[in-house]
């Protein structure tokens, strides 16, 4: 019996339906049902394109899908900056155009309202998020750095 991946779904038909269909493209080699696979999808677009827009800078984009998910897990699924709202957006703490990269000591889950409030600000000029919180961030994010 096939089994989701992700959530353990049963594959296959149920009471005489299709109930989930299994993908099996070339970059997702596990086998997932309908609805993960797509969250699956949904993820590596993501991160592709934030690697995407790091390496057209020159910088370095190796973030994975697991890294990404590792980061929201860490705040709790919540922003990094505010602790409150959903950090569903993908938050380059030093920003790319001062040359952070995408990657796991740089990037952090936020909310929308502070990824407005800080987007393309540098975090140690950035008047907008509460010093502590950068401040803080900033300790979460030095454990990944190697030097
Ligand atoms: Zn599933
Ligand atoms: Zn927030």
């Amino acid at each position: 019996m096939r089994k989701c991946n992700q959530c353990g779904i049963q594959l296959g038909w149920h009471d005489g339906q299709l109930s989930n269909i299994v993908q099996r493209p070339k970059t997702i080699s596990e086998l997932l049902c309908y609805p993960c696979y797509h969250e699956k999808r949904r993820l590596l677009d993501l991160v592709r394109f934030h690697n995407y827009r790091a390496r057209k800078l020159g910088l370095i984009g190796t973030l994975t899908v697991e890294q990404w998910l590792a980061a929201q897990a860490d705040f709790n699924g919540k922003c990094a900056y505010c602790q409150e709202d959903k950090g569903d957006v993908l938050e380059h703490f030093i920003p790319l155009r001062y040359g952070g990269g995408t990657v796991r000591g740089n990037i952090v889950p936020a909310c929308d309202t502070c990824n407005r409030k800080k987007i393309g600000q540098h975090p140690s000029i950035t008047k907008n998020i509460p010093q502590e919180d950068i401040e803080r961030v900033r300790q979460y994010l030095m454990s990944f750095r190697k030097s």
